[in-house]
C-alpha cells in the first residue's frame, strides 16, 4: 500500500509538471526550463523505495498526456509512456547514487559540486537523452534542435533536484530533532525573501539591475538564517524569475534566444550553488562551534553533581593564587570528606551513595556566596574556594556548611539517615610556597578533622 505521504507527493508531482508547462515551457517544443518533478520524484523514492515507481510513472504519464497529443492516439500513448518511463528512472537513478554516495547528506560546499554531477547531472542525462530522442523520433521536435534541447532538459531537470532536494533534508533534519525546521527569525527573514521577490519582480520591469538583490539576499540569509529559509527563497525566487522570464526576458534579453536561455539559467544554478555552498559551511560551523562549547561544558564539568570538575579547579585555585601574591587578597581553600561514605554505599547500595552526592551538591552551594567555588575534587571529596575572605569569616561559613549537611535528612525508603563531613582547610599565606602546598595543607588539616572524631571543621 502506498502511503499517505507518497499519494500526496504524486499529486505535488502531477501539478507541479502541469504548472512548469503552463508557466515556464519554451514553446513550441513544451520543455520547461525549470522541472520540479524531477526533485519530487527523487524523494519519492528516498521515502518509499520501490513502491514510488508506480506512482512515479502514473503521474508522470498523466502529467504528459496532454502535450503529446499526436492524430495516432496509439503512437500518443506509447510517446508519453516513454517519457514517463524516462521520468521514473532518473528519479530511480538519483536516489540510488543519492543514497550510496551521500549517506549522510550535504555535510560540506565540496559535497554539493558532487552532488550536482552525481544525483543532478548523471540521472537526468541519462533520462534526457531517452527523453528528447523519444520527442524527435515521434517527431514533436526537429532532429536539429536535439543538443539544445537536451541540454536545456538537462539543466532544467537538474535545477528541479537541486531545488527541493535542500528543503527535504532540512525538514528531515527538522523532523528528526536535529535542527528545526522553522526559523526562530521568521519575520524579519521573511522579509528579507519578500525584497528578493520585489528584486525579481521590479528587475522584469524598469530596473534590470535589481535582480542583484535576489543572489545578494540568498547570501545574507545563507549567513544568517535556519537553511529551510535558504532553500525557500532560492525555489520561490526560481519559479518567480522563470515565470516572469517566459513574457520578455527582462535583464537577460540578448539577441540570441537560446545564448539568452543560458545566460538565465547560468545566473540560476551559480546563485542557488552559490548560496548552498555557503549555508552548508556556514550550518557546519554553527555545528562545530555549539559542539566545541557542549565538549568544553562537558571538560569542566562532573557528570554526576553537575558542580565544577577538579580540573577547573585546579586551574581556578592557580589564578586566585596569582591574583593573592600580586594584590594580596587573601581566600580560604577548604576540603570537604564524607564521612563513613564506604558505610553509607555498603548498606544502601551505590546508588543510595550516588543521591548522597548530588544532594551534598545542592546544600553546598546554598550555604555560600555566589563567589565561592564549590567542585566535586574526587569521588565524596569536595573543594570549596572562598575568595576574600579571612579565617573568622571562614571558620562561620564553615561551621553553618558542616551543620547543614548535617541537618539535612538523607531518607532511603522507610530510613532516614544522618549524613556528616569533616572539613578542612587553610588561608593563603605568605609562608606557602604555591598552591600546590595549599591543598595538601587542606588536606592534612581534613585528616586532622577525622583523626578528632569527624564532623568538625579544622583551620
Ligand atoms: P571516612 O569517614 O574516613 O572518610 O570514611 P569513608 O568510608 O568515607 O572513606 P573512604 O575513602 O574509605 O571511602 C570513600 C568511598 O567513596 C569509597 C568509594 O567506593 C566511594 N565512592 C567514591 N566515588 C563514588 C561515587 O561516585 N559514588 C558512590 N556511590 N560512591 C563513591
Ligand atoms: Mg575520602
Ligand atoms: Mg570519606
Amino acid at each position: 500500500m502506498p502511503s499517505f505521504s507518497l499519494i500526496l507527493l504524486s499529486i505535488l508531482y502531477f501539478l507541479t509538471a502541469r504548472f512548469g508547462m503552463a508557466v515556464f515551457a519554451l514553446q513550441p517544443t513544451n520543455i520547461t526550463l525549470l522541472w520540479l518533478p524531477a526533485g519530487i520524484g527523487l524523494i519519492m523514492v528516498l521515502i518509499g523505495k520501490a513502491r514510488a515507481l508506480p506512482l512515479i510513472l502514473t503521474a508522470s504519464f498523466l502529467a504528459n498526456w496532454s502535450g503529446m497529443q499526436l492524430p495516432d492516439l496509439w503512437h500518443s500513448n506509447l510517446h508519453t509512456a516513454i517519457a514517463a518511463i524516462a521520468d521514473t528512472l532518473a528519479a530511480w537513478i538519483a536516489a540510488s547514487l543519492l543514497r550510496k554516495y551521500f549517506t549522510h547528506g550535504l555535510q560540506r560546499a565540496a559535497d554539493l559540486f558532487r552532488f550536482v554531477f552525481l544525483v543532478c547531472f548523471l540521472p537526468t542525462l541519462c533520462s534526457g537523452i531517452i527523453l528528447v530522442s523519444n520527442l524527435v523520433i515521434g517527431s514533436y521536435l526537429p532532429a536539429n534542435h536535439f543538443f539544445t534541447l537536451l541540454a536545456k532538459m538537462i539543466a532544467a531537470d537538474s535545477l528541479g533536484i537541486l531545488l527541493i532536494y535542500p528543503l527535504y533534508a532540512d525538514w528531515r533534519a527538522g523532523s528528526e530533532g536535529k535542527e528545526s525546521f522553522i526559523d526562530a527569525n521568521i519575520a524579519p527573514n521573511f522579509a528579507y525573501i519578500l525584497i528578493a521577490l520585489g528584486g525579481v519582480w521590479l528587475a522584469f520591469r524598469q530596473f534590470p539591475g535589481a535582480i542583484y538583490f535576489f543572489p545578494a539576499i540568498a547570501l545574507l540569509l545563507a549567513y544568517r538564517a535556519k537553511a529551510s529559509a535558504v532553500s525557500f527563497l532560492l525555489l520561490t525566487a526560481t519559479v518567480v524569475l522563470l515565470s516572469l522570464s517566459t513574457k520578455n526576458l527582462g535583464p537577460f534579453a540578448i539577441a540570441n534566444q537560446d545564448q539568452a536561455h543560458l545566460l538565465l539559467m547560468s545566473f540560476i544554478m551559480f546563485t542557488t550553488l552559490a548560496t548552498q555552498s555557503v549555508s552548508i559551511q556556514q550550518r557546519q560551523l554553527d555545528l562545530s562551534i555549539e559542539q566545541s562549547q557542549s565538549w568544553q561544558q562537558k571538560a569542566m564539568h562532573d557528570n554526576l553533581t553537575g558542580l565544577h570538575n577538579r580540573a577547573y579547579f585546579e586551574n581556578i585555585l592557580a589564578d586566585e593564587w596569582q591574583r593573592y601574591r600580586k594584590f594580596h587578597r587573601t581566600f580560604v581553600l577548604a576540603m570537604l570528606d564524607i564521612d563513613h561514605f564506604k558505610h553509607i554505599n555498603d548498606v544502601y547500595g551505590h546508588a543510595a551513595g550516588d543521591e548522597v552526592l548530588r544532594t551534598i551538591a545542592k546544600v553546598l552551594p546554598q550555604s555560600l556566596r555566589q563567589i565561592d567555588i564549590v567542585c566535586r575534587y574526587g569521588g565524596e571529596e569536595f573543594t570549596l574556594l572562598l575568595p576574600g575572605t579571612n579565617l573568622d569569616e571562614a571558620k562561620i561559613i564553615l561551621e553553618r556548611l558542616r551543620a547543614a549537611i548535617q541537618n539535612t535528612p538523607f531518607v532511603f525508603g522507610d530510613q532516614t539517615l544522618q549524613v556528616t563531613v569533616s572539613i578542612g582547610a587553610v588561608i593563603a599565606k605568605e609562608d606557602l610556597h604555591d598552591h600546590h602546598e595549599m591543598l595538601v595543607r587542606s588536606d592534612k588539616q581534613m585528616y586532622q578533622a577525622k583523626a578528632a572524631g569527624r564532623n568538625r571543621v579544622e583551620i
